[in-house]
């Protein structure tokens, strides 16, 4: 596992919450993205090498909207950068951990991504991401 690739927070309003993460940050969201899949739409900050994404549910099934449900607004999730995820889900599964999905999934951001159940990590909600790389360049 490398780095913290970012830091998931839950919201309520998006729209909101950008303007006022930008004020916290001192600058805007790069970019936003709706993963439908999820149910959810996201918005991405940097601040300085950090990234912090911000997600609000589509709808009341969204575990978002579930989360802000049960706990309110907040972190949400950790998220690791992994070299080979396929790895990291054979290894953390063996080593007693419990994925929510083993087949990884596309995430917002041009990412591969899979979730450790939150019961199985101190209460942490741990995202697995791969950067998805570019296949045009093979052909
Ligand atoms: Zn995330």
């Amino acid at each position: 596992m490398n780095k913290i690739e970012h830091i998931g927070i839950a919201v309520k309003d998006l729209e909101a919450s950008n303007k006022l993460f930008a004020k916290l940050f001192g600058k805007a969201h790069y970019k936003t993205e709706e993963v439908a899949s999820e149910g959810v739409k996201t918005s991405f900050f940097m601040a300085g090498p950090n990234k912090v994404e911000l997600l609000e549910g589509l709808n009341e099934d969204s575990p978002i909207s579930k989360f802000i449900e049960k706990k309110g607004e907040g972190i949400h999730h950790i998220a690791f950068e992994v070299d080979d995820i396929e790895a990291e889900i054979a290894r953390l599964s063996a080593e007693g951990f419990r994925v929510l999905n083993e087949t990884p999934k596309k995430g917002a951001d041009n990412k591969l991504v899979a979730f450790l159940h939150p019961k199985s990590a101190n209460g942490v909600l741990v995202e697995l991401c791969q950067e998805i790389k570019s296949i045009s360049n093979k052909q």
